[in-house]
């Protein structure tokens, strides 16, 4: 256990080959409710990167060669210290994040469909032709040590989201969280050296260099990545030098259309929350909302209206619904495009309240009055703040929705989730998943990617675990 009565945390350590390692440099990690920092955890260096891949690689000869079920049977156990130790992990990822203990605890639970589903998959091979002629046997090989790098929205969600899928595919893992929130990985990979054999899964914290050499490295075949499109567009370009596989989950810039049979009272609170969940900081939040020009009044009120129930506070304190925005630069973003909403004539319809004193604080702010052009419809927020855009017809709607980079999610919004207009609408939209009445809706069963500049392949389902596999064909001529 490493959390205190006097409520100071013993900083977990790296894990390399199966060990906790300390290292010679540190990163300070800040809780976002005071803007100080709260603990200094390791820093790996590169020779430690080295270690890890050396171990990686020892390790990958086991591992990959151990039935599928037993590698599950691994991850059931997984599941079952997470489960321990949820708490404790809650507690970090409060800390390291921001988001209201009742929050991290979800992050935490939410996690572990990650263990359920995977944990019990079927990863068969496929006889594609059987005949007198020939046998055509499809088969899905381990493709050799992944670098899973993660970002800081979702600490511990987004870790296990690479992790499960990965080690059950026969891959070993080396994971590097963000350096804003690498707490709860680090404790995670603690817990785990005494259930997975040594080098399997390890966890090394660091900087955005460390990232970097965790992709240029020889070592390591795939990168699964979470974070921005331009760093994923790094990424992508140093992954070419040798050839890794890569799939890229990025930024959002997110629609939602309300069609004109809606009503706005009853969609009021699933918009805010779809909107202003985890305090705008999801990546397939709803970033523009569009709705019909005679009804943007009733939308600014009935979604203002849930905005004024919202408690935004340290994490630890009761009552508390809503956290800060976890880092100072994602902060000075936020504010940019609130003052550039401003500056461009949007008027503030809701503005809430944040406590006094340091700490990341944002209010939750909903504007109207803009349309494409102004920076806060542009551009991702990635924050507690939502531009309320009004539409001429359908069409407008939707070539608006569409005209961006970003194709993360989407969402249409009807009085009758039946009707063909919503599905019509809702092909039409540009994006990897689009949801009608409901927005974000991302799960271990269900495919989760971006199309356009939001990413390239999937997580989740056996799509997403597949992505972690080189499909091998078996061609037999009788
Ligand atoms: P970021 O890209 O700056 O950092 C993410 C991670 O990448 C960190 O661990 C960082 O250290 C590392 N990194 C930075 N530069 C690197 C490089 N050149 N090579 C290798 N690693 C490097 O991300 P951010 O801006 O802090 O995160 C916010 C963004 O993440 C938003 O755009 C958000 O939409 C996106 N996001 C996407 C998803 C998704 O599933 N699509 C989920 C959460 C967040």
């Amino acid at each position: 256990m490493t959390i205190t009565s006097e409520n100071t945390i013993t900083a977990p350590q790296l894990t390399i080959n199966g060990e906790s390692r300390a290292s010679d440099d540190t990163l300070s990690v800040i809780d976002p409710s005071t803007g100080q920092p709260f603990i200094e955890v390791p820093s790996a260096s590169l020779a430690q990167l080295d270690e890890a891949v050396e171990s990686a690689t020892r390790a990958f000869a086991e591992w990959s060669s151990t039935p599928i079920t037993q590698r599950q049977a691994k991850i059931q156990e997984i599941g079952q210290v997470v489960r321990d130790n949820l708490d404790e992990l809650a507690q970090l990822v409060m800390r390291e994040q921001g988001k209201p203990l009742n929050n991290a605890r979800g992050e935490i639970m939410a996690s572990l469909r990650q263990v359920e589903v995977f944990g019990s998959i079927e990863l068969e091979p496929e006889v594609l032709r059987d005949d007198e002629t020939g046998k055509v046997v499809l088969s899905f090989d381990p493709i050799g040590v992944v670098g899973a790098i993660t970002v800081w929205n979702y600490p511990f969600l987004a870790a296990m989201f690479k992790l499960v899928p990965g080690l059950v595919a026969g891959n070993t893992v080396i994971i590097k969280p963000s350096p804003y929130t690498p707490v709860s990985t680090l404790r995670l990979g603690e817990l785990l050296q005494g259930v997975l054999p040594a080098g399997v899964l390890q966890v090394l914290a660091g900087g955005d260099e460390l990232g970097r050499a965790l992709v240029a490295h020889e070592g390591i075949h795939k990168i699964s990545f979470t974070g921005s499109v331009p760093t994923g567009k790094a990424i992508m370009a140093s992954a070419a030098a040798t050839l890794k596989r890569v799939t890229l989950e990025l930024g959002g810039n997110d629609a939602g259309v309300v069609l004109p049979d809606a009503d706005p009272e009853t969609l009021g609170p699933d918009l805010f929350w779809a909107a202003f969940s985890n305090s705008g900081q999801v990546c397939a939040a709803l970033k523009r909302l569009y709705v019909p020009e005679d009804k943007v009044d009733a939308y600014a009120a009935a979604i203002a209206r849930e905005a004024a129930k919202v408690v935004v506070g340290p994490g630890d304190q009761e009552g508390v619904t809503a956290g800060p925005v976890q880092n100072a630069a994602q902060l000075e973003q936020v504010k940019r495009l609130a003052q550039a909403a401003r500056d461009g004539g949007g008027e503030i319809v809701f503005e809430g309240q944040v406590p006094d004193g340091p700490g990341y604080w944002f209010p939750t702010t909903i504007v109207k009055g803009l349309s494409e052009g102004n920076a806060l419809v542009d551009e991702e927020p990635f924050g507690p703040i939502l531009p309320i855009l009004t539409y001429r017809d359908l069409d407008d709607a939707i070539e608006r929705a569409n005209s961006t980079v970003y194709g993360l999610g989407a969402s249409v919004w009807t009085a009758d989730p039946n009707s063909q207009e919503a599905i019509d609408v809702a092909e039409r939209l540009e994006a990897g998943s689009v949801w009608i009445n409901q927005h974000p809706v991302v799960t271990a069963t269900i495919p989760f990617g971006g199309v356009k500049q939001s990413g390239v392949g999937v997580e989740g389902s056996i799509l997403g675990l597949k992505a972690y596999t080189n499909p091998r064909v078996l061609n037999i001529k009788r």
